[in-house]
């Protein structure tokens, strides 16, 4: 399938970009009432097709005969799916400046053009911890968003495909290291 292709594609260049490290992060795809998503210890930078584990969004029970476990994040994602139709791909990254100027005053679209167009609306998440139903239902809650921050963990990118999901990860981290320049620049 041409777009699992480009979900691997796009997971190894979100580890290049440095926006996860090792095997924190996480990215899946919708096709119909399943998703396909990476497995639970395997690297974003090292992922390939038989890394996905398949699940069923309305069960989470896994599809097939893989003997590997997907992500620990499965919850969220599914979450994110059940309630937006036309979102497609999920990317849960771990970027240092959006991770560390997670709060509501640092997402500031107005600061570049490019932000605006493609980044318009973020939901902030308190700190919880990571796998956890509450996570996952907060997240489902948040799933209007373009962007979810959670607090002192990372983000979570939606798409309507994968490189739109990879665009807006790229952006909130280049957002926040422009928010940290600036407020390094007015002291
Ligand atoms: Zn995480």
């Amino acid at each position: 399938m041409k777009e699992l292709k480009e979900l691997i594609k796009y997971s190894r260049l979100a580890a290049e970009k440095g926006l996860t490290v090792g095997p924190a992060g996480n990215v899946s795809f919708r096709v119909k009432d399943r998703m396909f998503l990476k497995a639970s210890g395997i690297w974003m930078s090292e992922l390939r097709l038989k890394d996905l584990v398949e699940v069923d969004l309305n069960s989470l029970k896994t599809i097939g005969r893989s003997r590997l476990c997907p992500s620990c994040e499965f919850r969220f994602h599914a979450a994110i799916y059940v309630r937006r139709p036309e979102i497609k791909c999920v990317m849960h990254t771990h970027p240092v400046y959006a991770t560390v100027l997670g709060r509501k005053t640092c997402f500031q679209p107005e600061l570049c053009p490019e932000f605006g167009v493609y980044l318009k609306t973020a939901a902030f998440l308190p700190k919880m911890e990571a796998g956890s139903e509450e996570l996952a239902r907060k997240v489902g809650e948040a799933a209007g968003h373009e962007l979810i921050y959670l607090q002192a963990h990372g983000i979570i990118a939606l798409g309507q495909d994968v490189k739109q999901a990879f665009l807006r990860s790229l952006l909130a981290e280049r957002m926040a290291r422009m928010v940290f320049l600036g407020l390094m620049v007015d002291r």
